[in-house]
């Protein structure tokens, strides 16, 4: 079945056209290495820069505070690595979330194992941090906090602008995973008094493998990948030119387009959820249900497996996600709805419609009609529907 409703944007995006066409000329136009010096190379210089440029105006940064990287994972791992390796004398305690990428979670796990000390904070029912636990959960030797900006499987976007006071008048470096929310929230990373962010290029219609890391002015941090002087020695590698004049042109567009968008998208993403819980019994919307992204919605239906939805949704030719065990091979459900308290079968049961600027409201209705049947046909042959019929008699 092609797939003909594309509702998994948090996973990944299609390229814009224009992002696409900005491109095409850095393939075999353009192709000269951004360090040499011939007319060739200025091309790609300038791009480079371009793109900087870009990239800092949407952060409300400097464009000498953005480094080009191959992606989200890797920001994420410069930013925890590089700060830990620069300011492991100072101290040895991180402090992040239990709702995490894996990105974060994976790379303080491996820093656990190398003699660091990691508070992972809970959250509450909405997927919300508490500053109060924060506050408390830091100590003498804590060297970085890093909570990430909007969650990419529930939605919920976290309190940036008031950790961001909290660590800078401790004096400690704030970092935040803004992969989900750059392109799709506003962020000023001064007013936020973030001092190391990481984005991605194909979670905002750019493409995949191309990334980058605002790191402020002054921050100490070392280098994740050593050898050439690129990056000003912080990121070694010939740039990917292509990728990071995509990525330029994705942020500028996605916030030119920003305010807009939001509207069209919440409207959607609220007419969504509020379909789906007034058609299908024993839903419930996880996240939180305004501090979220404009277009997520993440909903749990009793008795039934995620997985089973998810195929014969894309029977329909629609596209989707869930928190659900099997797809990631392992046998515990989404960790994220583990944290905001859903119990084993209510994560697995759960279903994740992601949406962009280019999803329709005929998409949206279509949706809402094709799920009802498919929850009723997947709880008809689900032996937990049967025996709480039973019960209910
Ligand atoms: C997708 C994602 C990443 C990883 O980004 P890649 O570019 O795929 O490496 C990290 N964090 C969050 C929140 C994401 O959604």
């Amino acid at each position: 079945m092609e797939t003909k409703i594309y509702f998994d944007n948090a996973a990944t995006t299609p390229v814009r056209k224009e992002v696409y066409e900005e491109i095409l000329p850095y393939f075999m136009q353009y192709y000269g290495n951004a360090s040499s010096v011939y007319t060739i190379a200025r091309e790609s210089k300038k791009a480079l820069e371009k793109a900087r440029e870009q990239v800092a105006k949407v952060l409300n940064a400097e464009p000498s505070e953005i480094y080009f990287t191959a992606g989200g994972s890797e920001s994420d791992n410069m930013a925890l690595k590089g700060v830990a390796e620069a300011l492991e004398k100072k101290g040895k305690h991180i402090i992040t979330t239990k709702i995490e990428h894996h990105a974060i979670l994976h790379t303080c796990e491996y820093l656990e194992e190398r003699g660091f000390e990691v508070t992972y904070l809970p959250v509450d029912e909405y997927g919300k941090i508490s500053l109060e636990e924060l506050k408390k959960a830091i100590r003498n030797d804590t060297i970085l906090i890093s909570v990430m900006f909007a969650n990419n499987e529930i939605g919920t976007i976290q309190p940036i602008a008031e950790i961001g006071a909290i660590a800078r008048e401790r004096g400690i470096y704030f970092h935040t995973d803004a992969v989900q929310a750059v392109g799709h929230v506003k962020i000023d990373v001064q007013k936020m008094n973030i001092d190391l962010l990481s984005l991605s290029g194909h979670k905002l219609c750019g493409p995949k493998g191309i990334g980058a890391i605002y790191i402020r002015k002054g921050v100490n941090i070392k280098p994740l990948i050593h050898g050439g002087a690129q990056e000003k020695r912080r990121r070694a590698g010939t740039e990917n030119i292509a990728g990071i004049v995509g990525l330029g042109k994705a942020i500028e567009l996605a916030e030119k387009e920003m305010e807009e968008n939001t509207k069209k998208l919440i409207y959607l993403r609220d007419k969504l959820i509020q379909g789906i819980l007034e058609k299908i019994p024993y839903s419930k919307l996880n996240g939180h249900p305004t501090d979220r992204l404009p277009g997520n919605c993440n909903v749990s239906f009793e008795f039934i497996e995620g997985e089973s939805m998810l195929l014969l949704l894309d029977s329909k030719g629609i596209a989707a996600s869930s928190g659900s065990a099997c797809t990631s091979g392992s046998l515990d459900p989404s960790h994220v709805l583990l944290a905001i308290g859903l119990p084993h079968e209510k994560a697995h049961g759960s279903l994740r419609l992601t949406l962009e600027y280019y999803n329709t409201e005929e998409e949206v209705d279509k949706v809402l009609k094709e799920l009802p049947d498919i929850v009723s046909r997947l709880r008809e042959m689900s032996p937990l529907y049967e025996a709480f019929l039973k019960e209910q008699k």
